[in-house]
This record gives structure tokens, C-alpha cells and sequence, in this order.
């Protein structure tokens, strides 16, 4: 299992440059860019030296850091939201970066029927975009209440409908624990179909009641991780865990501290499992 940085775990301290040269320092195989900090860094800095960094070192670039809400739109959001694909998807034919994560709409009132039907015409919509660029769009559900897609079921359901080889999904621990997704659901579904695997822990809240903030680093918090790994091995996924925490505690850290601690914590879990 290849172990990857994702960039919103230094979302207030850190930069582009700083992550990678980091996360370089500390032997990580991928690192998942961040589209925000993506476009701090093209301020001061050309595309061509993101290229020249990925040929001159042995990290790599995974996947693009998100597309959100991108169901329910208005026409204006729409095109915007397509405009920004398209320029991601140039972007990561340069640096041969050929995932994007996209992240469903919130919102209550919707029936499960009306979300599936919308989710799967977007999604199918961006694939097409996508396709050309040959870029995979890693559709990620968010374990919140008031996400239109909220559990891997349902989640896993729409992708299945698609049906298509460039959409698959993120399989995010926090987001598969905090809505009491099921691991029978896990258990039965196809390991190609999960682009991207995104390791966390969680402080100990009722259903419905985690957010974001209430991330720890993988083994500190109350999800059964050894349960969803030893899942993983069972259904044949090895490809890479990407540590993603969103914790401002660890934002008012050092950079460097956190980089460093998270490849530990999150490689003393991996290995129990997977040889990295
Ligand atoms: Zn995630």
C-alpha cells in the first residue's frame, strides 16, 4: 500500500511548495493537491515547475482536491463548475495527474430517488469532459446528515449506475464511520470502483454529530480502522491510503510536525495489514 499526503491536513500553515518539499523529506509515495492551494501556488509559480518538481522527485501527484456541491447547481454555478474541470483536467494532463475528487451538494428535502437521478446525470455529464482528458472523477459522499449522499450504500449505488470506467469513489473513514455506513456494504463492493482511500480517525460523537474538525490521527479516535484495513485486504484494494485530517489543532501545528507524525501514525496502522 502506497501511503499519499493529502494537503487539507496543513490547510492554514503550509503551501503547495512547503507540502511538497515536506512530504518529499518524509518519503511519501503521493501526495493529493489541494485545487485552492493549486491556485495560491500558480500566483507566484508556472505549471512547468510543479512538472520539473514531479521529474526530479520521486513523489507524485494522485488526485485533485475537490470539485464540491457539484449537484443542484444553477445554470451560472454549472458552467463555472464545468469551466473549473476543464482547466483541472489541463492541469493534470501536464503534471500526469488523472483523479479529481467531486464531492455531492447538501441540502435537505430532496428524496433519495431525485438525488440519485441528479447525481448520476451530473456525474455522467462530467465524466464526459473527464474522458477526454482521460481523468477519473472520485466520487466522495460525506458522512454529515444534511449531505445529499451520506453513506457508502448510497453512494456506492449511484457510481454502480453510472456505470462508467472513470467514476469511481473515495472510500473517507470519517465520513464511512460518522453515518454508520456498513461494512457488509464494503465487504461486497468492487475494489476497482474505489479510487482513492482516505485514512482518519474520529472523536467519540454520536451518529450525525461529527464534522470535520472532529478528525484524529488514525489510531487516536474511536473507528474501528483494523475492521475497514482487513476489509480492504479481503475485497483485494492495495493501491494507497491518503492521511486527510481537517483538525485546526494540528492546522496551528508546524507543517513539518504534522507531516511527519501522520506518515508514522498512519504507516503503523497500514502495516499491520499491507506491506508498504
Ligand atoms: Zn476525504
Amino acid at each position: 500500500m502506497k501511503i499519499c499526503f493529502n494537503e487539507a491536513t496543513t490547510m492554514k500553515k503550509s503551501t503547495l511548495e512547503l507540502d511538497l518539499e515536506l512530504c518529499s523529506k518524509y518519503g511519501y509515495d503521493f501526495i493529493e493537491i489541494r485545487i485552492d492551494k493549486l491556485n495560491d501556488y500558480l500566483q507566484k509559480h508556472s505549471i512547468n515547475e510543479l512538472v520539473t518538481f514531479f521529474n526530479n522527485n520521486k513523489i507524485k501527484p494522485y488526485a485533485f482536491n475537490a470539485l464540491e456541491f457539484i449537484t443542484f447547481r444553477d445554470t451560472n454555478a454549472y458552467k463555472k463548475l464545468k469551466d473549473d474541470l476543464q482547466f483541472i483536467c489541463e492541469v493534470g494532463t501536464r503534471i500526469d495527474c488523472k483523479k479529481i475528487v467531486v464531492v455531492p451538494s447538501f441540502g435537505v428535502g430532496y428524496t433519495k430517488t431525485q438525488i440519485k437521478e441528479e447525481t448520476a446525470r451530473v456525474l455522467n455529464d462530467l465524466a464526459v469532459i473527464a474522458e477526454k482528458y482521460d481523468v477519473n472523477l472520485a466520487f466522495e459522499f460525506v458522512g454529515y446528515p444534511d449531505c445529499t449522499v451520506n453513506t457508502f450504500a448510497q453512494a456506492y449505488d449511484i457510481i454502480k449506475t453510472v456505470n462508467r470506467t472513470n467514476v469511481g469513489m473515495v472510500l473517507d473513514c470519517f465520513h464511512f464511520y460518522s453515518m454508520n455506513s456498513k461494512i457488509e456494504d464494503l465487504k461486497s463492493a468492487d475494489p476497482n470502483k474505489i479510487f482513492i482511500f482516505h485514512i482518519d480517525d474520529a472523536e467519540d460523537l454520536p451518529v450525525g454529530a461529527l464534522r470535520d474538525n472532529n478528525r484524529l490521527l488514525p489510531g487516536e479516535g474511536v473507528i474501528n480502522l483494523d475492521k475497514i484495513l482487513q476489509t480492504l485486504k479481503e475485497i483485494g484494494y492495495q493501491k494507497m491510503a491518503s492521511i486527510e485530517l481537517f483538525r485546526p489543532e494540528y492546522w496551528d501545528w508546524e507543517p513539518e510536525k504534522i507531516i511527519k507524525i501522520a506518515k508514522e501514525k498512519t504507516e503503523a496502522i497500514i502495516k499491520k495489514y499491507f506491506s508498504l
